[in-house]
């Protein structure tokens, strides 16, 4: 950065005039001043122009230290009166600090709040007072904050229960009660306020000036040049893109500059985008206004004189100085306070009024400094939050009407101050009745909606879209009344109950604006043409309910206000409804002997009114009287005889049958809107001001009213009377039309109507209706949630209705009622419902849909079926009323109510083509059980005077005449024999064996109780007990026997899906899984069993089959045959790379053929192991093009795989693949086991190798220089059976040729990324190296899943290993032969000193097992040419133990040094190897001097020796035993010890390594010296490099926090690397490397491969090769990206309690690492198996395929 500060020093002229001058001069001239603002003004003038705003650019580093020097430091002097530095740490030193922390929270910080003692939500503790906190313990909910709000640590009205953390606890002398002005001289006080009051008065002046050219009296710039800025502002209406396009085109920037001007308007929300002289800003203004105005309002533009600016910037700088001078003492901060709140000497705003009331017109950054300005002063000090409280209550009205005005976001608005302010209770007890808060807020709230219609209702149909922003704004008006509601007075004072009922009362009038607003009216005929707007005042709803709900508590908790409330609330619902009988036609209802007046209303065909928000409350406050017990005490103050019954019940009734009826399918015409109008008034999110109000109306009103009377008029709502009224009521059919339609509509209304009686007798779990406790309601709402499924907490916390703190209250009863199941690696722990609750399953239950409803009655009725007991499902018993409501009961045993019993049942009896329902007479049965169940308990629990319920009498009686219809007794008794009634059954005998029960009750109760008959009870008790027993044994074994053979199938279901990879295999591949099970039983016993070399085990020669998954013909593998190709998936792969430093290769200029031991780019080569013909697979491939490219063509979507770089899914599985991998018979061994040792072997090929220089330099094409090259440079005679010039014969077939082609051009295109070319040289050096490379990481992957080398892989990875060797073998037969043998010739170079190879690496330069394997697959191409005798097999042999030889000598090179402390040379023998070893050292020693260090233990060498080779032996064992087909020995398919003999006789090697050396020490010696002597070794062991030891460590995913707020916190400190120190909005983790990025940003996008793409996938390229895996931190999310357009969401490693994630982080519930699922994502990785992951993810939703996710 120091270059770019250099660009702009300031002038010089200027520099010896800052240079000279002296702060503590200018203070001290000051304190003799007698017009001190005046001087400071003075001063400000002459120096602030001249530091800030000098140029186009601001330079923040130096106007920073300059504006220290010139213009605080003398204010600093000023105000100590000394040394500041001195001055300030005495008033540190003497302060008292407050005991509140008030840390303000920066966006994304994480931010703690109690579920237990936080008085509401919004008390929040940072995370240092969290952890010092005792709520660490408690139930405790972490957010993210959104920037801005503070730590309430300290404050004892937040916390319930430990308001202080450790840090701020209060010490023992309490001083809070002082003023901290005590504490400061007269003097400084006087001085303190004089200087803040300049300053203040200063900064206040000139953020909220408006004047672009001129500066306030006294302001004045000495000199005033012709400099201008075009300022451009920040709005919410225009987009970035737009502001990008329109800047480039104004001010002739470049896209990059754009971008940065953008994203600084937005965050500060101002930006100079352009300097010079007025006509050049003027003219950059007129391009933007001209360019923006079009759609909308224009960009707001100014151009504004340097000066003005300058002030301005240095009036924020000094807003900053102030609060961090206050920070020193609670006395400065008390006299800001004071300045900042004083008023005019005329009475004129004070300061801080004047910020507020300019509020909306200042930029973003300026409401920013001072806002926190204020949170650091007066919302610190206790005295003057309570005055800035009354200030901001007084304002309010004109600072929500600007805010509705203005359009920026609401954290940047003064307003949003409210929740700081308004949440304090005693502030908000203050403000109601000081400052009349809650009236004010309401008022403001109905005067901003002013759209109403003629009744003067709320309309929202037709708004414009100014309209809907501004409904929008004005909600946050709710959020500011729920904070002052949101805790309830433990003490009500007169002035209190004064104005909150006067708050009550305007709340009233909000209400009736919302009561009856959007009625509906059915549509018949035509469907409706436009949905009608509904959503707004849902919406509206939705944020009333909770308030609606505290304005109930707050009532409850004064009996004078509750009566008072509800009068209030009566005359409002009257006045609503005062005329509603009006005009309606008057009709007398009688049935059963009874008959009522009311008028006739249909709701099908009138309007209805969903919204009721004034009845609902007055339901509400009903309730609340019952459970105060008001009424008993109090009746005479009870308006109670105002209260009209129909009245009450008649709109919540008509809402309820138009729910019926659009059940019942009348009200399709009426399109969605009324659909989902009727859902929400269902829903957990409204029904508790809405649905279950209703209830309670009816509930009320029919309490207060005949039963029978109620009962006809619901009949008649239902438009259902006419026929259960008529004499013949029984015949319905003879009566009705035979519409087949009507008759159905009605048999649903009825089911809905009989539903609606059990509801309102039996819904008595609420407080006040019932006699309950508030626990056994919601109780009851998780039992009938579990009664459904279990269910995991936080789906039974969205079934649950929240509190206006957030909470369901669930956690209090859960454990009583449930049980937790506790997750597996997949799935949630669930809730499982405890046995003993299911007896209070109510089918009926009021809160379950119909589907809810199914479910529930299908798992209930399959539990008792399992448990032994009868299917039936009778009614729960049932609390008792409370006396307001008991009346309610006589609704089971009236008249009319029997009477409809009665005639349902006839229908049952005489079924006669759908006239009636199952459903309908289930209900019936179950009103019946619910009146019998009623009688027992009076019968119970009563005296005998005192029962009133003779339900079991009155169902006894046939009806009368002149009809003389059966009983219903009579009628349950010949229904329970009827066949078509199976189901019912149970419930019949339920019922007839009740009333059995009843009536003896009654009979023992009319004659007294007898002792003996007792005793018979007692013997039948007994008797009846046996029975019972022996029944549930038999039933207990029937279960048991049951149990066992569903575990047993289940067992071998399991055992299938565990293994089907296994079994698909077997089937396809059944005679290659037969071989591979000979593989165990060879000719010669294991212990003899070689897998490399002259003597190696020959495999037996076996025909192998495979079946195409295409075609399903059978086909065998032969070289010159038809090709058959598995499919595969390449990519390049970073996973086991031991630098993520190095750069990507150049992709056209790097050479592959030696790979750097850090593995840091390999190319890796996966299969789902699906065979196919080769051209099978091409015209399916074919297919798969033609269908993508007609896609493409109708629509522009992407699918999950880009067939433009040759990617499919697996025809099978879906897999996706990218090429296909030619399967390959065995390569035939050759005969003689009789071969050269090495040192012959080796003189051999060199000649060879020598012969070829020669015959290649031939083939070269003669130049000039090579010329001299050739002549001093001997032909070479070729050695004996060496033929340079034979041309071998492709020994592959055609299709196979084209198949080894097509995968080695696929390999070499990818892992290089470079255009394919079958020709290029390093077609085969790539393949080689994607061999080594996944057998290599295969190897690490055995190792870290701690599985044994062999018989452990899954049969797709063997087979796909198995494949690539092969094909890797044989790959060179399409390459050039010169061209391969050249690549020989380099690599063997590297071991092997050749004159005419060039720059060979040194050892520890490259990975030895790529070495190897290239070596061996690219010798054949010598061998080829060589008919000596020689065979592949020794020269595999000796390659590999040469290359042994030299991986042993890299180990020791590379070991690092331990510190040989203990003595582990125990029995102090030295062993063979161990002497060996020594000499091999101290060998290596000589030849390097003192760059190795010496190492005194040889049993630590050879323990350094045995760990760093025993992965290539592992890999090397891979290799070649599925090179050459040999089996493996059993031991090697266990883990266990002796794995080291066993591998090294599998592979031919002796136990001790170091023979290979000792037996050949005068051939090695001097390869050795070479090796050690190579110009880059010495420089590699001094460290020039890091160097790679052996063994190479896997790769892990980065380690992971415990606990998720760790990361949260991590994340908040992070900045954008960009955007100088900006806080970056999402930061996302790379959990491969554990950088910090600055994700879904344009500030981080960057340029690669010409296209923009977001900081992650920039990162993958460099990081993972493409394929990256990161923790979206803010969303707790885990992020798959692979290439450009490919990624998905994974489920994050980190669980709550619950078992469950959290996605989003909504819930907030403590978050703690899952280790299981981290390693399963860390497996996902080492296995290669991130995009494949993705291309399943995508293709089982196809939303993620249109996701940018470049752009993340
Ligand atoms: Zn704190
Ligand atoms: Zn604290
Ligand atoms: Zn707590
Ligand atoms: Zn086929
Ligand atoms: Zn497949
Ligand atoms: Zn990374
Ligand atoms: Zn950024």
């Amino acid at each position: 950065m120091a270059a770019a500060e250099s660009d702009r020093e300031p002038p010089s002229a200027l520099c010896s005039e800052f240079l000279d001058f002296s702060a503590k001069d200018t203070g001290l001239k000051w304190l003799q001043a007698s017009d001190l603002p005046k001087a400071v003004y003075q001063h400000l003038a002459r120096y602030v122009p001249k530091i800030y705003c000098l140029g186009p650019n601001l330079n923040p580093q130096n106007e920073d230290l300059l504006a220290q020097l010139l213009l605080q430091g003398p204010l600093e002097w000023y105000l100590c009166g000394e040394d500041p530095s001195i001055g300030l740490a005495k008033l540190e030193q003497s302060n008292q600090p407050s005991q509140l922390c008030g840390h303000v929270f920066k966006v994304g910080e994480p931010t703690y709040s109690c579920r237990e003692c936080a008085a509401d939500p919004t008390c929040v503790l940072c995370m240092q007072c969290f952890l010092g906190s005792v709520h660490k313990g408690h139930r405790y909910r972490m957010t993210t904050s959104g920037g801005g709000g503070f730590c309430d640590c300290g404050d004892t009205e937040a916390w319930k229960k430990g308001p202080y953390c450790q840090k701020h606890e209060p010490s023992i002398s309490d001083s809070s009660q002082e003023d901290p002005l005590d504490q400061l001289s007269a003097n400084m006080i006087t001085r303190t306020y004089s200087v803040f009051s300049i300053v203040l008065r200063y900064a206040v002046d000139m953020l909220t000036w408006e004047e672009e050219n001129e500066l306030p009296a006294g302001l004045e710039p000495p000199e005033r040049g012709d400099t201008y800025y075009c300022m451009l502002f920040n709005d919410e209406v225009h987009t970035y893109e737009q502001v990008i396009y329109t800047l480039q085109k104004a001010v002739n920037c470049t896209q990059k500059e754009a971008v940065s001007f953008a994203t600084t308007v937005d965050r500060d929300g101002r930006k100079s985008v352009r300097y010079g002289d007025f006509h050049f800003c003027e003219q950059a203004k007129t391009v933007i206004v001209r360019n923006t105005s079009r759609q909308t309002k224009p960009l707001r533009v100014q151009v504004m004189h340097s000066s003005v600016v300058a002030h301005q910037c240095f009036a924020l700088k000094a807003l900053a100085w102030l609060g961090q001078v206050i920070g020193h003492s609670d006395a400065l901060r008390r006299i800001l306070c004071q300045v900042g709140l004083e008023k005019g000497p005329l009475g004129e705003n004070s300061l801080v009024d004047t910020l507020m009331l300019c509020d909306s017109k200042m930029w973003k950054g300026a409401r920013n400094v001072y806002h926190q300005l204020l949170m650091s002063s007066l919302l610190m000090d206790p005295k003057y939050k309570k005055l800035f409280a009354i200030q901001f209550a007084k304002n309010y009205w004109r600072l929500q009407t600007d805010f509705m005005e203005d359009d920026h976001e609401r954290v940047v608005s003064v307003t949003s101050l409210s929740v700081q302010l308004f949440t304090v209770p005693t502030m908000a007890r203050m403000l109601m009745t000081e400052e009349n808060l809650m009236a004010t807020i309401i008022r403001t709230f109905v005067e901003h909606l002013r759209h109403r219609d003629l009744q003067g209702r709320f309309q929202f149909e037709r708004y414009t879209p100014q309209q809907a922003f501004k409904f929008r704004r004005v909600q946050s008006l709710l959020g500011d009344l729920k904070y002052v509601l949101i805790s309830r007075p433990t003490e009500w004072t007169d002035k209190l109950r004064e104005k909150f009922l006067e708050g009550f009362e305007t709340f009233l009038e909000l209400l009736k604006c919302m009561q009856g607003m959007d009625p509906v009216v059915r549509q018949v005929g035509q469907h409706i043409e436009m949905e009608p707007e509904w959503e707004a005042a849902f919406t509206l709803q939705m944020k009333l309910t909770h308030i609606i709900s505290m304005m109930q508590e707050w009532c409850a908790s004064d009996e004078k206000v509750l009566i008072e409330a509800y009068r209030m609330c009566l005359v409002a619902l009257t006045h609503c409804h005062g005329g509603f009988a009006d005009g309606e036609q008057p009709i007398t209802l009688s049935m059963c002997g009874h008959s009522v007046d009311t008028f006739r209303y249909c709701v099908s065909q009138e309007k209805v009114i969903i919204h009721l928000p004034v009845s609902r409350l007055l339901a509400g406050l009903h309730v609340l009287l019952s459970k105060t017990e008001v009424a008993y005490r109090f009746p005479e103050r009870l308006p109670l005889s105002e209260l009209s019954p129909p009245m009450l019940i008649e709109h919540p009734l008509r809402c309820l049958v138009l729910c019926a009826q659009v059940h019942a399918g009348m009200w399709r015409r009426n399109g969605f809107s009324l659909v989902n109008q009727i859902y929400y008034y269902h829903n957990v999110k409204c029904r508790v001001e809405m649905f279950d109000k209703d209830l309670v109306m009816l509930q009320a009103g029919s309490s207060m009213m005949d039963p029978n009377h109620f009962l006809m008029i619901v009949l008649s709502r239902f438009e259902l009377y006419h026929i259960f009224s008529s004499a013949d009521g029984r015949k319905r059919h003879s009566r009705e039309n035979a519409n087949k339609d009507v008759i159905q509509q009605n048999n649903t209304l009825i089911e809905e109507m009989l539903h609606l009686i059990m509801m309102i007798v039996g819904e008595r779990f609420t407080p006040g209706i019932g006699q309950v406790q508030p626990s056994d309601e919601i109780k009851r709402e998780i039992i009938h949630q579990l009664c459904i499924r279990p269910m995991a907490h936080s789906e039974l916390a969205k079934a649950l209705p929240e509190n206006e703190n957030k909470e369901t209250g669930m956690e209090r009863v859960i454990d009583s009622v449930a049980l937790f199941k506790k997750p597996g690696v997949t799935g949630r722990g669930l809730y499982e419902l405890r046995p003993e609750c299911a007896k209070q399953f109510n089918l009926y239950f009021y809160h379950y849909s119909r589907a809810d409803q199914s479910k529930a009655e299908e798992a209930q009725r399959k539990l008792r079926r399992q448990s032994g007991e009868d299917s039936a499902l009778p009614p729960p018993l049932l609390p008792p009323f409370c006396p307001l409501f008991a009346s309610l009961v006589n609704l089971l045993q009236c008249d009319v109510l029997l009477g409809m019993l009665g005639v349902v049942l006839q229908w049952a009896v005489e079924p006669s083509g759908g006239h009636w329902s199952e459903s309908m007479l289930q209900r019936v049965l179950h009103l019946i059980g619910m009146a019998l169940l009623e009688e027992q308990q009076q019968l119970e629990s009563s005296s005998e005077d005192d029962i009133t319920f003779s339900f079991t009498l009155k169902i006894s009686r046939p009806g009368e005449a002149p009809s003389n219809t059966p009983s219903i007794l009579a009628l349950l008794e010949t229904l329970q024999n009827a066949a078509h009634l199976e189901v019912h059954k149970d419930m019949i005998r339920w019922i007839l064996k009740t009333v059995a029960s009843i009536k003896t009750m009654r009979e023992r109760s009319s004659t007294s109780p007898v002792t003996d008959s007792g005793g018979q009870n007692h013997q039948e008790t007994v008797r009846d007990k046996d029975k019972a027993e022996r029944k549930r044994k038999a039933e207990m074994a029937r279960l048991r026997r049951e149990k066992i053979m569903a575990q047993m199938s289940a067992m071998q279901r399991h055992f299938i899906d565990e293994n089907k990879e296994l079994f698909q295999q077997s089937l396809e591949e059944l005679d290659a899984s037969t071989s591979a099970s000979l593989e165990h039983s060879p000719s010669s016993p294991d212990a003899a069993l070689l897998c490399v070399g002259p003597r190696r085990t020959r495999p037996t020669e076996k025909r192998q089959v495979v079946t195409c998954i295409l075609c399903q013909e059978e086909q065998e593998i032969r070289g010159d045959g038809r090709a058959m190709v598995l499919a595969a998936f390449v990519q390049r792969s970073t996973v086991m790379s031991r630098n993520r430093h190095r750069p990507p290769p150049n992709p056209e200029r790097h050479d592959p053929l030696f790979m750097h031991p850090d593995l840091s780019f390999g190319t890796h080569t996966g299969s789902c192991g699906h065979i196919m013909h080769s051209h099978c697979w091409q015209r399916y491939f074919e297919a798969v093009q033609a269908k993508e490219q007609r896609r493409q063509q109708r629509l522009r979507v992407h699918t999950s795989y880009d067939v433009e770089n040759g990617e499919f899914l697996c025809p099978l599985c879906e897999c996706l693949s990218n090429t296909v991998i030619p399967l390959l018979p065995l390569p035939k061994g050759s005969g003689s086991t009789e071969q050269p040792g090495l040192g012959l072997w080796l003189k051999t090929v060199s000649q060879q190798i020598k012969s070829l220089h020669s015959a290649h330099r031939k083939l070269r094409p003669v130049d000039a220089g090579a010329v001299d090259a050739t002549s001093n440079m001997e032909d070479f005679p070729p050695p004996e059976g060496f033929k340079p010039d034979y041309v071998p014969v492709n020994p592959f077939s055609s299709t196979v040729k084209e198949m080894l082609t097509t995968f080695g051009t696929a390999t070499y295109k990818i892992g290089l990324k470079v255009h394919p070319n079958e020709q290029d040289p390093r077609v085969p050096i790539m393949c080689w190296g994607s061999c080594a490379y996944t057998i290599q990481s295969i190897e690490r992957l055995l190792v870290d899943e701690e599985k044994p080398l062999f018989g452990s892989l899954p049969c797709r990875q063997d087979d796909c290993l198995r494949s690539l060797t092969r094909f890797s073998a044989a790959c060179w037969t399409t390459a050039s032969l010169p061209s391969v043998q050249g690549h020989f010739i380099r690599l063997l170079a590297a071991l092997l000193p050749d004159p005419e190879v060039e720059s060979s690496p040194s050892l520890l330069d490259v990975d030895i097992f790529h070495l190897l394997v290239s070596m061996v697959m690219s010798y054949p191409s010598l061998h080829i040419q060589d008919s000596s005798g020689l065979s592949v097999d020794a020269a595999q042999q000796n390659l590999f133990q040469l290359v042994t030889v030299a991986h042993v000598v890299q180990v020791l090179l590379t070991s690092t040094p331990a510190e040989v402390t203990m003595d582990q040379e125990s029995g102090g023998g030295h062993s063979e190897e161990e002497q060996s070893i020594s000499a091999l050292y101290s060998c290596l020693r000589r030849h390097l001097g003192g760059a190795l260090r010496d190492v005194g233990s040889a049993w630590h060498l050879w323990r350094c020796v045995k760990a760093g080779v025993l992965p290539f032996l592992r890999a090397g064992a891979l290799f070649f035993h599925h090179l050459n087909g040999v089996p493996t020995p059993s031991e090697l398919h266990a883990r266990g010890s002796g794995q080291w003999e066993y591998l090294c006789g599998y592979l031919g090697l002796p136990s001790n390594l170091l023979q290979l050396y000792h037996s050949n020490q005068d051939l090695l010696d001097p390869l050795i010296q070479g090796w050690c002597s190579h110009s880059s070794i010495q420089g590699l062991l001094q460290g020039s490099s890091p160097l790679v030891s052996y063994p190479r460590e896997s790769n892990r995913l980065i380690d992971l926090p415990d606990d998720y707020s760790a990361l949260i916190n991590q994340a908040s400190t992070f900045t954008c690397p960009k955007s100088g120190g900006d806080k970056s909005r999402a930061p996302t983790l790379c959990l491969v490397c554990g950088a910090m990025l600055c994700s879904q940003s344009y500030c981080c996008q960057t340029d690669l491969e010409g296209e923009d793409v977001g900081a992650c996938t920039a990162h993958t390229f460099a990081c993972g090769a493409g394929v990256g895996i990161f923790l979206r931190v803010r969303e707790s999310q885990v992020l798959f990206l692979a290439g450009k357009t490919k990624g998905c969401f994974y489920t994050p490693p980190y669980l709550d309690d619950y078992g469950e994630t959290d996605q989003g982080l909504r819930r907030g519930n403590p978050l703690h690492l899952c280790q299981e699922r981290y390693r399963k994502i860390q497996k996902l990785w080492r296995q290669h198996s991130i995009t494949e992951e993705i291309g399943h993810a995508q293709e089982a939703n196809q939303s993620l395929v249109g996701i940018d996710w470049q752009h993340l």
